[in-house]
Order: C-alpha cells, then sequence, then structure tokens
C-alpha cells in the first residue's frame, strides 16, 4: 500500500491507523456481525459508539457538563446560518469579526436573518493580518460575537482568544479544532466541520453552552434547533452514523498520540519549519504577518507564477497531493493538520528546496 501526503485543506488527510481500524471493522464491527453503516442508530452498539465518542471528545477538548456536545449534518456553512437562527433573537444584532473568505461566507448567511455588525476588518490588507482587538467596535445590541480562528483559505490565525465579555463568543473551528489545548470555558459555541482535524466531511461537531439553548426563533427548522438536538442526542433524525463513528477512531487516536498537548507541541513544530524554510528562501514567500501564521494551512507562492504548473505535476510525482492553493488565492498552501505527518511536512520541504536550486 503506498500513502501519499495528501496536502488537501479538506476533506484532509485522515491517520492511516484509523483507516486501517475502519478497515478492520467494516464487515463486522466488534462481533456484532453488520457493519456500523448498517446499524440502527437506536442500537445499543451504535448508541455506545455515539457515546463513546462524545465522551472522548470531551476530554480530549477538556468540555464540563455545562455544554452540550452535538453532532449535526449539513457541514460548517450550515452552522452560518443555524447560529443566527438561534441565537440571534428575531430582530436581533451580532457581531463579527472579518479576517477572511470564511468569516466573510459567515457574515453575509447571518445578514439574511438579523443586524450584522462587522467590529473590525483586515480585508484592505489582503486578509494578512488579525485587527488588533483594542481597536474593534463593538456593539452594545450584539447578542454574540462571532469570528474565525483559523482562516482555511488565507492562512491567518489568531493568536489568542478574544475577550467578549459577557457576549457569547462564537467561534468556527473548523480548522483548528483540536490542534492545540483550547478553554472551552471562554466560548458561547463552538463549530467545526469535521472533514480537517475529525473525519469524514458532513459532520459538523457544535459545543453550547446549555443556557444559549432553547433561544431559537419559531421559524428555524427543527433540525437547525440546538434544543431539539440536544434534547435527542442528535439523534432527531438519523444521524451521519458512519461518519460520527469514524470521529470516535479519530478521537481515540487523538488520545493515543498524547492528546491536544502533544498534537499542539508537534503542530507547531512541522509549521514553524516550514515557515523557517519560506522565510529562509528567496524563491518562496508567504504574506501573513508572522504572529498570525496559520499551523494548520500554509499559503505560499513561488518567485515566479509561470512555474506553478510545473511545480505542481514535480510535487504529484513524489505523491505530494493538493498543494494547489485556493482558487480565490491562487498560489500554493500546504495544510498541514494533526494526521499529517512531521515525515510529510520534511518530504515538502526537500522537494521545495530542489525545485529552487533547479528552477529558481
Ligand atoms: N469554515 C471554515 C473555516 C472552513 O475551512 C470551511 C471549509 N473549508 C468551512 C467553514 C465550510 O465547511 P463545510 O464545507 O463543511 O461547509
Amino acid at each position: 500500500m503506498t500513502r501519499a501526503y495528501n496536502f488537501c485543506a479538506g476533506p484532509a488527510t485522515l491517520p492511516a491507523e484509523v483507516l486501517q481500524q475502519a478497515r478492520e471493522e467494516m464487515l463486522d464491527w466488534q462481533g456484532s456481525g453488520m457493519s456500523v453503516m448498517e446499524m440502527s442508530h437506536r442500537s445499543d452498539e451504535f448508541v455506545s459508539i455515539a457515546e463513546t465518542a462524545e465522551q472522548d471528545l470531551r476530554e480530549l477538548a477538556g468540555v464540563s457538563d455545562d455544554y452540550a456536545v452535538l453532532f449535526m449534518q449539513g457541514g460548517a456553512s450550515s452552522q452560518f446560518a443555524t447560529v443566527p437562527l438561534n441565537l440571534m433573537g428575531t430582530d436581533g444584532a451580532a457581531d463579527y469579526v472579518n479576517t477572511g473568505i470564511w468569516s466573510k461566507k459567515a457574515i453575509a448567511e447571518a445578514s439574511r436573518y438579523g443586524r450584522v455588525n462587522v467590529v473590525a476588518s483586515s480585508e484592505d490588507s489582503g486578509f494578512t493580518f488579525v485587527p488588533d482587538q483594542s481597536e474593534w467596535k463593538t456593539s452594545a445590541e450584539a447578542a454574540y460575537l462571532h469570528y474565525t480562528p483559523n482562516e482555511t483559505i488565507g492562512g491567518l490565525e489568531f493568536d489568542f482568544v478574544p475577550d467578549s465579555g459577557a457576549v457569547p463568543l462564537v467561534a468556527d473551528m473548523s480548522s483548528t479544532m483540536l490542534s492545540r489545548p483550547l478553554d472551552v470555558s471562554r466560548f458561547g459555541l463552538i463549530y467545526a466541520g469535521a472533514q480537517k482535524n475529525i473525519g469524514p466531511s458532513g459532520l459538523v461537531v457544535v459545543i453550547i453552552r446549555k443556557d444559549l439553548l432553547g433561544k431559537a426563533r419559531r421559524e428555524t427548522p427543527t433540525m437547525m434547533n440546538y434544543q431539539v438536538m440536544a434534547d435527542n442526542n442528535s439523534m432527531y433524525n438519523t444521524p451521519a452514523t458512519y461518519s460520527w463513528y469514524l470521529a470516535g477512531l479519530v478521537f481515540k487516536w487523538l488520545k493515543a498520540q498524547g492528546g491536544v498537548e502533544a498534537m499542539g507541541r508537534l503542530n507547531r513544530r512541522k509549521a514553524g519549519k516550514l515557515y523557517d524554510f519560506v522565510d529562509a528562501s528567496d524563491f518562496y514567500a508567504n504574506p501573513i504577518a508572522p504572529r498570525f501564521r496559520s499551523w494548520m494551512n500554509v499559503p505560499f507562492v513561488l518567485a515566479d507564477d509561470a512555474l506553478n504548473d510545473e511545480f505542481l505535476t514535480g510535487a504529484n510525482a513524489r505523491q505530494l497531493l493538493n498543494l494547489k492553493g485556493h482558487r480565490s488565492v491562487g498560489g500554493m498552501r500546504a495544510s498541514i493538520y494533526n494526521a499529517m505527518p512531521e515525515a510529510g511536512v520534511d518530504a515538502l520541504i526537500d522537494y521545495m528546496a530542489e525545485f529552487a536550486r533547479e528552477r529558481g
């Protein structure tokens, strides 16, 4: 079996051990005589899989009983609407920080449901930094403050958790969840699409402080109502059972690696190596202010755009896949989530050095 190094931003590489376990259990999950995919979501077997996954996530991320953990569907994008429908109230308002393409999508969707106050934006600079919190213009009427700790496309990451005072802090953690330790108690709500650090796409994990449940607007679709999801253990309808199971395997794998502390150390080292290499080179460049460079998504450009195709062809030949940057920003992007081994980053750096020597 050949496993390529897959630098895709999502769906992203998964731990090989997790895929192997899923393969071993594919036809017969632990003597049940069936695949997890074929199990009733109400069966004892699946309920134990679901509960174990939730418990492991709670342990990994340090989620207290003050919070409900929900396994929802529709990806992170559906949360762009679900959050305002549940938290904004009728004729309500919310504060949003604009640091990139995903922030903008969240803002656009929330604007359909109420007044959105953009407290700060780094759009004029091409989203290369995070505006200092002392300059944010928050509004007194905001029901919550929303931000995107890691902008997957731009490769921009907050190196601080905003202080939102008494206003619930809401974070789209899709591309940073479980990549390092986190103080969940600072947040009112966290959501994360699974396809980066958690599991298969489509699944979205929501961690919500329980006092924020029960506030959904009347017209909120039942499937988007956090209270309904919490009351039904995320099984109001048939949940994404196989994705939930796979997420559970990833949580077990993470625990075996030493949890988020160990992941944080590894991720810092992986990203540090790559940025150090880019900075030391005349051929590659990254535009983000060093303080706010993402540990998860590392965009870089070549000195000459005309060499992009050749760079990608050579990378593919070495099994270094999906390095092409997002179509909206161009260049390259290496996504190096938890499951990307350090050896993958080393292989990428070796290739980049060789390409610069030969073509630079
Ligand atoms: N937010 C962020 C930060 C993302 O990176 C993504 C996906 N790349 C999304 C939201 C949208 O996720 P989904 O495709 O699961 O809706």
